[in-house]
């Protein structure tokens, strides 16, 4: 059993069936393969193991939910506290209506996208090429090609840190483009989903077709996290960024990618530091030449590394 570094923790707790590892590298979780580690990181079994674990929980711990990492930069000295994964653990996803999907907070949004077009339910397809969880996506209002996370959610369950559930409609959260303000301490644990009927048969294709075009445009390939800023309103910022001539600059393993300037790519070693200096030369480059202040969609999280002495 592993040595407690917090005398306050008292485990294992023998009715916790879920897996707790300590500083746990959040680069191996991180779509950016980047960052520092978790002082704790727990894997809960199940919904119930993790409502058991919040209600263990020191009151002062600080807390962290991931899904898949892939809309986070965890700066190289990492996360203190609990990090939280609902990757494959809340993975619940049935039909719960005709037109409704009821899914967990760590299924991967590929897999609502392709369970929906199973099920002849159309209006998901967006979510196939967006490679986070449901979570996620719920935190972040995440979208493509026209289609909004929450233009589909017809309630969700949250959940406080000392385990206590609540159903909660739409209009309890204020949603924007890529923003969602809700309830202040509460967590995402799954939601319902409103669908139409795919009349035409037509999401499978259309999946397909969404995915094809990622390809052409992305560099789906390398290690990223998808857009790194918002778009501005009426703009885009890679039209802003590549016009700024930033395309392929780069500074240690960090670089803005070629093929999506919108995009910053791990060459391989790049550090949190270095990925988050060239996203603020970017911006601070942008709006020097273009007038334009961007701002990050990705979230910056954790504490810098400690100065070598
Ligand atoms: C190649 C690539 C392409 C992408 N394309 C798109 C795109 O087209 N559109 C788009 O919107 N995004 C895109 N993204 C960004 C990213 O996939 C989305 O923002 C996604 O919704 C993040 O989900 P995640 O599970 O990875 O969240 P994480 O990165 O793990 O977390 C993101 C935030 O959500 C919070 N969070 C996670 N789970 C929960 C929960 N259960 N309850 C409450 N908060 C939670 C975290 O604390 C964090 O603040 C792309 C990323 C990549 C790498």
């Amino acid at each position: 059993m592993t040595a407690l570094r917090e005398p306050a923790w008292h485990w294992p707790k023998p009715d916790l069936r879920g897996e707790l590892r300590f500083e746990e590298s959040l680069s191996e979780h991180t779509s950016w393969r980047a960052g520092g580690p978790a002082e704790r990181f727990y894997l809960p079994a199940d919904r119930d193991d993790l409502m058991v674990f919040l209600r263990a929980l020191p009151t002062d711990e600080h807390l962290f939910w991931l899904g898949l990492g892939s809309n986070l930069l965890v700066r190289d000295g990492g996360i203190r506290g609990t990090v939280i994964c609902t990757r494959n653990r809340l993975k619940a996803l049935r039909r719960s209506g005709e037109d409704r999907v009821y899914a967990e907070a760590g299924v991967p949004c590929a897999l609502v996208a392709k369970f929906c077009a199973e099920q002849g339910l159309a209006g998901a397809e967006f979510l196939a090429g967006i490679p986070g969880t449901l979570g996620g996506a719920l935190a972040m209002n995440a979208g493509a090609f026209g289609g909004e996370t929450w233009s589909l959610v017809q309630g969700v369950t949250s959940v406080d840190r000392f385990g206590t559930v609540r159903e909660r409609v739409p209009s309890d959260f204020a949603i924007g483009y890529r923003t969602v303000r809700g309830p202040v301490g509460e967590w995402f644990l799954a939601a319902e989903l409103g669908l139409a009927p795919d009349e035409n048969a037509a999401s499978r294709s259309k999946i397909k077709a969404l995915l094809a075009r990622r390809n052409e445009t992305q560099p789906t390939h390398q290690p990223s996290c998808g857009s790194v800023f918002r778009n501005p309103e009426g703009d885009h910022a890679a039209r802003l960024i590549e016009a700024s001539g930033l395309k392929g600059i780069r500074i240690g393993g960090a670089c803005v990618s070629e093929k999506h300037a919108n995009f910053i790519i791990n060459t391989g070693s790049a550090t949190a530091k270095d990925i988050e200096t060239l996203v603020f030369h970017v911006q601070a480059e942008v709006r020097q030449r273009q007038g334009v202040e961007l701002l990050p969609e990705v979230r910056i999280v954790g504490s810098p590394a400690p100065e070598a002495k």
